[in-house]
């Protein structure tokens, strides 16, 4: 038999296939299960009559019940309106009505009692409520008392009678129906455990809830399902691949000896200590590691992958570093090196770039095993680039790469799958990293190597730019070189490029005493990389530049970023540009240059900065203020495509249902058990590509 929960909703009494093949094209609602997951998006609250005189504009929608005392139209032509007055005990309400006067006037009578919901607004200082809702009071209506569902809808389906209202009735319609149907999608003890209510009750109260509480038990019981179901999935997901993969177990490191007694540049921080231990763990593990490295600009991921790379050249194999950018590559390549020579190990670089005799020097020395690390772009992933054994694969900056991708390295290898090492400067809060990387292991380096000067962030308005010349003038009078950037942003970069070429301007005039560097997307190649080295030997004091400065630049002697109109800047980008100063000995500095005038989230935005360097805390509030797809690009959304629960409101609940997974999956990792038989059934039907969690099914 068919699932019942598939069946179209031109089934349903009063759809039809006309409405049903509308709300499949406007909000691609096709079968029975998909319109019981359309939820609500807010209710009206008809559990109260508020008394006239309670009433202010602040409240949202309120209901009220009173006597009709009058009614007639007012202005003419365009101007007309409908006003009638409603009195309770309390005193009286203006009601406007500015189309429909000739229904309206029809449907209502004066001496009559109603019950009447709108939203009350002050209009000329009075209140009033525009298009009420209104109906006669009755035996019924006197008594009603619930919170109303209000539906997400479009334009085209009201105009064919399928509001929030109508959307409503069919639900009431179908749940009637496949209430009797569901079953329980969780295992009772999980329920139990965790005060849970029951499927069939959250969705009719996430429908129509009786009353606050209910629904908010409804709405913690439905995120909690989803998020559930996802954390199964991962992890899951990660058992098995722990099972199925098997990994090189390196249990040999004198060249990791030899490297810490002979050429450690510096002391590990000791955040870089734990994490090279949890790697080490996993690679001599024999299983395979997957595991995310996070660690803010500057706190010393080199050296981590440097470490990992050298005891998986001590088992023999080899390694690679795939970057997302050829600059941000290239840096990778020059930083590794610097270790590699020390250690006498070959290294190359792989790009785009690269011509086709070094590239064929490469391929050979790949295949013979010669070549112990190849750094480079996605041009690492072609098929032509075979490894004799690869036995880590670095993953730079990883939700630029798609975890297809990831996993196009790993097939690289016929026999063992290499460990692989996800590094991002990118700090995802916890909450995110779980939902989006629970089948990764997860290691964080919270800490920057020691004798770092935090960088001073200030914010000051375009009209202390005198100011600003001066301190800009006085830091490089002491040795310093300063970065200037403007926003450059596609769909208006030919005004933007005017800002940043007038900017470009007035510096050179505002400091005839000073070169000055000038750096933008557009430029071509060689004049772009002749600008870089130029500020990089010192040669121009002056960088203006659009963000193509954000990653893979390092130069310690700039100490100072100044960032115009930041309030166009988003708080990751704030927070990568930020990186780009503090990393040599001197005091860095970050100015967020802005106008007056600023809206409530730039605000926030430029105060954060202000207030904090870390990384985690500012991906914190860009996550409350942006939500998570934003967050993580399109890319990802896939992942983030929730039905109920918000990764940047839920975190808590995400952390109950991980922990509920894990128990579960503890004592019963197959699923065998008869109480997650169902459990067990329905993570099977999810596919892989993580859409549509909650669907009911
Ligand atoms: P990330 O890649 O995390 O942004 P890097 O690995 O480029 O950071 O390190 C930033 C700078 O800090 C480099 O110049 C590096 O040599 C230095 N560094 C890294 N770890 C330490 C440490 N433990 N002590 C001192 N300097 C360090
Ligand atoms: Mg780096």
């Amino acid at each position: 038999m068919a699932n019942f929960f598939d069946t179209g909703i031109e089934f349903i009494k009063g759809v039809g296939p006309q409405k049903a093949s509308l709300l499949e094209k406007e909000l691609n609602i096709r079968t029975f299960g998909d319109l019981l997951t359309h939820y609500p998006f807010r209710y009206e609250d008809r559990t109260r009559f508020y008394s006239i005189k309670d009433l202010n504009e602040s409240l949202p929608y309120v209901q009220i019940k009173g006597t009709l005392k009058a009614l007639y139209t007012l202005g003419g032509g365009k101007r007309k309106r409908l006003v009638g007055y409603i009195v309770d005990e309390s005193g009286e309400i203006e009601l406007v009505w500015f189309k429909g006067i000739n229904w309206v006037t029809k449907k209502l009578k004066i001496g009559l009692e109603y019950v009447v919901f709108g939203k009350p607004t002050l209009f000329a200082k009075k209140l009033n409520i525009a298009h009420p809702e209104i109906e006669v009071l009755t035996e019924t209506s006197s008594k009603i008392s619930y919170l109303q569902p209000v539906y997400p809808t479009t334009e085209k389906l009201k105009s064919k009678f399928l509001d929030s209202k109508a959307i409503s009735k069919i639900q009431i319609t179908l749940l009637k129906a496949a209430l009797p149907k569901m079953g329980e999608s969780l295992p009772s003890g999980l329920l139990n455990h965790y005060g849970l209510m029951p499927k069939k009750k959250a969705l009719r109260h996430i429908h129509f809830p009786s009353n606050q509480n209910m629904l908010s038990k409804a709405l913690y019981r439905l995120k909690f399902e989803e998020l559930f179901f996802i954390q199964m999935k991962l992890l899951m997901m990660k058992v098995s691949r722990m099972e199925k993969f098997k990994g090189h177990a390196f249990n040999s490191a004198e060249l990791v000896t030899e490297f810490y007694e002979k050429h450690l540049p510096f002391e590990l921080t000791r955040a870089q200590k734990r994490v090279v231990k949890e790697a080490y763990r996993d690679m001599r593990s024999g299983h395979q590691m997957n595991r995310l490295l996070q660690g803010d600009v500057g706190s010393g991921k080199t050296i981590v992958a440097f470490l990992c790379m050298l005891l998986a050249i001590n088992g023999g194999t080899q390694t690679a570093l795939m970057a997302p950018t050829e600059i941000l590559a290239n840096q990778h390549y020059k930083g590794l090196r610097t270790f590699a020579k020390k250690m006498n190990l070959r290294i190359a670089l792989l790009t785009g770039a690269t011509n086709t005799k070094d590239r064929k020097v490469i391929h050979q020395y790949l295949a013979n095993g010669d070549l112990h690390i190849l750094v480079g772009t996605h041009a690492l992933l072609e098929d032509v680039v075979q490894f004799k054994n690869l036995g880590l694969a670095v993953i730079d900056e990883q939700h630029r790469f798609g975890v297809a991708q990831r996993s196009r390295l790993w097939e690289k290898n016929a026999v063992l799958i290499p460990h692989v090492l996800v590094m991002t400067a990118t700090p995802i809060p916890r909450t995110l990293a779980m939902a989006l990387y629970g089948d990764l292991d997860i290691s964080v380096i919270d800490e920057l190597p020691a004798g770092r000067k935090p960088i001073i962030t200030r914010h000051q308005y375009d009209s202390n730019r005198l100011e600003l010349f001066g301190f800009i003038r006085k830091q490089i009078g002491e040795g310093r070189q300063v970065y200037i950037v403007y926003p450059l942003i596609e769909e208006s970069e030919k005004s933007d490029l005017k800002d940043l070429m007038d900017g470009y301007e007035s510096v050179r005039r505002a400091f005839p005493e000073f070169q000055v560097s000038i750096l933008y997307g557009k430029m071509k190649s060689d004049a772009k990389d002749f600008e870089m080295s130029r500020f990089q030997k010192g040669e121009t004091q002056i960088m203006v530049a659009t963000t193509v400065i954000e990653v893979g630049v390092d130069i310690p002697n700039a100490s100072v970023m100044i960032i115009e109109n930041a309030e166009r800047f988003g708080l990751a980008q704030l927070h990568q540009l930020r990186g780009r100063v503090g990393r040599g000995a001197d005091q860095s500095y970050c100015i967020l240059m802005t106008r007056y005038e600023l809206g409530q989230d730039a605000r926030t935005r430029i105060d954060t900065m202000v207030r904090t360097n870390d990384g985690f805390e500012i991906a914190d509030v860009d996550l409350q203020l942006r939500g998570p797809g934003d967050l993580l690009g399109t890319q990802q959304s896939g992942l983030l495509d929730l039905t109920v629960a918000d990764l940047s409101k839920d975190g808590k609940i995400l952390q109950v249902a991980r922990e509920a997974a894990i128990a579960i999956l503890k004592k019963d990792p197959e699923l065998k058990s008869g109480e997650n038989e169902y459990l067990n059934q329905k993570l099977k039907s999810i596919s892989e590509t993580f859409v549509n969690w909650s669907r009911v099914s």
